[in-house]
């Protein structure tokens, strides 16, 4: 027997790079921008609706309470102009994670391939390979102006017989990257080219600044994708609550059975008590998600700033919690080394953006800060950032 009793394929996942730097914060002192959660409540209505709920203290239904997936089927439509069916094409999850997690565990078979972009949310990679199925990731590179791109013959490159899927993530962590119409266009026409399934990550689709050049599009509503698109949301980001972990997966009815059927086996169910509170949340008035959406897009604005005095080269942020930067001009080190010594020389944690590569020569000398905190913490930031200034 070896020492580590872990199955090999998941060794080479260690803790991730957020247990490291939260610890780091603590330890120093240090204002943590690293891992992104809100540190505020989210909508008074929502909270109040939980106190309310009375007794919801038993198991749900597997695909969740009916009230909270027609309040998900309701907001799709209102915002998005999509169709789905609350009784069949709606399951609720235990956050966007289960739902990512079970949709390739349900879907891919040994050996199968999954097109992802790199830098890719952490967990995907972990998901994949847990399914015994392979990543194909195509990078995300910045351009002249700043904005993240990727090579359209990197992409078709990417799809082959054994692709059985496409996860995309937009709005996307960690880049702030929304995906314009154009590169979708390209996706959903290789999807389909291919007879390929697409699984999207969509948990910041309220999250897109207004002067973000497009608005966002979820995948599913690109012509022909309805029928092929598991569209993948969570209530965490949305309604700063991400402790919550309410999430929920729509799509076609075989698609979201196979996401339930491999969830009755992780989780069955999760968060009785929470699920009628998100239902009321997902049917705020207008005014919520736009008021969010401004308050945190002059959170971003006063960092940027302060990033951008400090002697960064700041990659504009198109949407999520996130800014990325460039340290070449502060530093000619890796950003894994910049952000263990940033603590010390200015009391601010940020997380290297190379963890979320296969190819981690791509983000050696990007970072990342997330700008999802109250006023004061990141005008604080901002000013101890500016120590930085050679
Ligand atoms: C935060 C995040 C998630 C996780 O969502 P949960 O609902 O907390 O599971 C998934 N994808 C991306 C891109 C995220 O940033």
């Amino acid at each position: 027997m070896t020492n580590d009793p872990l199955v090999e394929r998941m060794r080479a996942f260690g803790t991730t790079i957020f247990t490291e730097m939260s610890a780091l914060a603590l330890r120093t002192g240090s204002i943590n921008l690293g891992q992104g959660f809100p540190d505020t409540d989210g909508p008074r209505e929502m909270l109040d609706a939980v106190a309310r709920s009375g007794p919801a203290n038993q198991y749900p239904p597997l695909y969740g309470i009916p009230a909270l997936r027609t309040a998900i089927t309701g907001h799709e439509r209102r915002f998005w102009g999509l169709e789905r069916d609350p009784e069949s094409e709606v399951v609720v999850t235990a956050g966007a994670t289960e739902a990512v997690a079970a949709a390739i565990l349900g879907l891919c078979e040994y050996g199968d391939e999954v097109v992802c972009f790199e830098p890719y949310y952490d967990s995907y990679a972990a998901s994949i390979t847990l399914a015994g199925a392979v990543r194909r990731p195509v990078t995300l590179r910045p351009g002249p102006d700043g904005r993240y791109r990727f090579d359209e013959g990197e992409l078709r490159a990417a799809f082959g017989p054994r692709t059985r899927l496409v996860l995309l993530n937009s709005p996307h962590n960690p880049t702030g990257k929304v995906f314009t119409r154009a590169e979708l266009a390209l996706i959903a026409e290789l999807c389909q080219a291919h007879d390929t399934y697409a699984v999207t990550d969509e948990v910041y689709e309220h999250l897109v600044f207004a002067d973000a050049p497009e608005r966002h599009t979820p995948l599913a509503a690109l012509p022909g994708m309805l029928e092929r698109t598991l569209r993948i949301s969570s209530a965490g980001k949305t309604f700063s609550c991400t402790g919550w972990k309410v999430g929920w997966a729509t799509g076609p009815a075989a698609l979201v059975s196979a996401v339930a059927r491999v969830k009755q086996f992780l989780t069955f169910v999760n968060a009785g008590p929470l699920q009628p509170a998100v239902a009321v949340a997902l049917d705020l008035p207008d005014a919520y998600f736009t008021e969010f959406r401004a308050g945190l897009q002059a959170r971003r604005d006063r960092l940027v700033t302060g990033l951008t005095e400090a002697g960064f080269t700041v990659l504009p942020s198109e949407g999520t919690y996130f800014v990325t930067t460039d340290i070449t001009p502060l530093s000619d080190r890796g950003g894994a080394d910049f952000c263990r010594e940033l603590p010390a020389r200015c009391g601010v944690v940020a997380v290297p953006t190379e963890v979320f590569y296969d190819h981690p020569e791509e983000g050696r000398h990007l970072i990342r800060f997330a700008f999802c905190k109250r006023e004061e913490v990141i005008e604080e930031a901002a000013q101890r950032l500016s120590k930085l200034k050679p």
